[in-house]
Parts: structure tokens; sequence; C-alpha cells
């Protein structure tokens, strides 16, 4: 395994001219190295198809198959599908000109041998994980949620108790 962190890549000047599939694939070892929260496991199909023709580059990318993540309701796993394309323009710029990046339109220097879009792929992850995750309805863990709400109330009845003693003390 080494040290090397897993890169998503395409080696553009060994391509000929025209479209080209490349397909990846997306395991919980990126998901670890990026620090991805919430994920259990991974098992998503990358595949990027990339034409190249001689003043011109472009890119679309597919992201697809299940995330398992931890419901936030129930705390049990679930599987989250994934289905994400995004286009992506590509400046091929000469080594003089500035060199500037961001999330629509990659610049690769045209002595650049590959074309590095792992930071996209990243950004395309965590974007497809709701802020909120959750079973369907009606798929949470039953055992679970009366454990949790029997939790709430007896927080509550702590929460009761603190307010009775402070009021004691402005009672008094
Ligand atoms: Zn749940």
């Amino acid at each position: 395994m080494g040290n090397d962190l897993i890169k998503y890549s395409i080696p553009i000047h060994s391509l000929k001219e025209g479209v080209h599939e490349l397909t990846y694939s997306i395991e919980q070892r990126f998901i670890e190295e990026n620090k991805i929260e919430g994920v259990l496991d991974a098992n998503l199909e990358l595949v990027a198809v990339y034409t190249k023709q001689t003043h011109l580059h472009s890119m679309v990318f597919t992201i697809s198959g299940e995330l398992q993540v931890e419901c936030d309701r129930c705390l049990d796993a679930y599987e989250l599908p994934i289905q994400i394309s995004q286009d992506v323009l590509i400046r091929v710029a000469e080594s003089n000109d500035r060199f500037e990046e961001n999330e629509e339109v990659l610049t690769v220097n045209a002595q650049e041998n590959e074309i590095n879009f792992t930071h996209l792929v990243y950004e395309a992850i965590m974007l497809a994980i709701p802020i909120k995750k959750v079973h369907p309805e009606g798929y949470c863990n039953e055992d679970m949620l009366q454990y949790i709400s029997q939790e709430e109330i007896d927080n509550n009845e702590d929460s009761d108790s603190t307010w009775d003693s402070l009021k004691n003390i402005f009672d008094n």
C-alpha cells in the first residue's frame, strides 16, 4: 500500500484524439484517506468519458453505486444509493499561462502528462451525502427508536430536576 494516496487521473498525452472511457473503483480506503465522515463502507464505480481534440478537451464523469452510512435516527447502517454526473471543461494552457483551477474548469499545463481530478471526485461525493442521513420512512430499527425515545424521556426528567434545583436556589 505504501504512503501513496489514491489518485484519479487521466494520462492525457498518451491518449489519441477521440473519445476515451476510463473506469475506476472508489472504495472505503478513499473515504478514509479523505476523512469523509459518517460513511461505513463504499462501493462506487467511477467512469470518466474523456474527449480529446487538438485544442479542446472535455470530460464527463459519473459516480454510481452505494455508500453504507449510519442512520442519524436509529444508528443502524443503511445503503445510500449514489448517482452523480458532472461535466468538466478542460483548458490546456501553455506553460506561461496563469494556472488556475476551480470546480468546473480544470486547467492542465500543456507539458503535463496527466490530469488529476481527485479533488472533483472528493467534492462530488461530499455533495452527494445528505446533511441528515435517515432511512426511508418505515425502515428504521424500531427497537432502537424505542430505546432512544426512552433515553430522551429520561434526559428530560433530568433537565426537569435541574430546573427544580435552580428554582429552589432562586426561591431561597
Ligand atoms: Zn434509521
